[in-house]
């Protein structure tokens, strides 16, 4: 057994026998880890509430045979607090964790962007700053950017050609008219210029969108995001091939 320390979000807990629980947390330097806070359930535990999801904590870890063993937690930031009590950024913030855990494939695999912008979209959500529903879409496409997933919006995704007006999932994003595939959506331009701005986290142009592109924009990357956690990189392959 041996001590390491890192900084993390805890994504998820889940319960272990009487008092445990079994923490997933997504850490700046070795990526997502599994552990186990011992008593944590009970009311004079020494974690208090510093391993509920949403908490970015400085922890101190025994690497285990299975699984690891939090001995210290301090919190670095609660933003959990910020977000219990106001729906729309509470649930924005649970779709942020749960992308977190799908787009990092294995465990103790280094995700530092991942962790990065998993800190990033928390912290913008609970300051307020911005539509929780922008950050979330913002985050999502930049996660799955991360993830090498990042759809095409200015070129063909097919063919690489300029003046796409289609949004195909399948295709990986924006297709021309000759490579439109049945079942395309046709967005808007400007919900399309938000997707881009949203990418590029340019906040001044995502701000200044308009509530019926940002619900279009949002419809859009929910599907592409769902389409690739469900099919990963193999099922793209197999479409390219046919
Ligand atoms: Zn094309």
């Amino acid at each position: 057994m041996s001590l390491y320390r890192d900084e993390g979000v805890v994504l998820r807990t889940q319960k272990l026998g009487e008092a445990d629980r079994i923490v997933t947390i997504l850490t700046r330097r070795t990526g997502r880890v599994r552990a186990v806070a011992k008593g944590v359930r009970r009311t004079s535990s020494r974690f208090g509430a510093r391993l509920e999801p949403f908490t970015h904590v400085d922890l101190q870890l025994h690497a285990g045979r299975s699984l690891d063993v939090v001995t210290q937690a301090e919190t670095l930031h609660p933003y959990g607090e910020a977000l219990v009590s106001d729906y729309p950024r509470y649930t924005s913030g649970m779709a942020m964790l749960e992308t977190a855990e799908k787009l990092t494939s294995g465990e103790k695999e280094p995700a530092l962007r991942q962790f990065l912008l998993l800190v990033g979209g928390l912290r913008t959500l609970a300051d307020g700053s911005h539509d929780p529903r922008l950050v979330l879409d913002a985050y999502f496409l930049r996660s799955l950017a991360v993830a090498g997933y990042a759809p095409s919006l200015d070129k063909c995704a097919r063919c690489g050609a300029e003046g796409v007006r289609s949004f195909a999932i399948v295709t990986g994003g924006m297709v021309c008219g000759t490579c439109r595939t049945p079942g395309a959506a046709s967005p808007a331009p400007p919900t399309v210029a938000l997707m881009v701005a949203l990418l590029r986290g340019d906040w001044d142009a995502a701000d200044a969108s308009e509530t019926r592109h940002r619900t279009e924009c949002s419809g859009l990357v929910a599907a592409y995001l769902q389409w690739h956690l469900e099919h990963g990189i193999r099922s793209l392959q197999h479409v390219e091939r046919v």
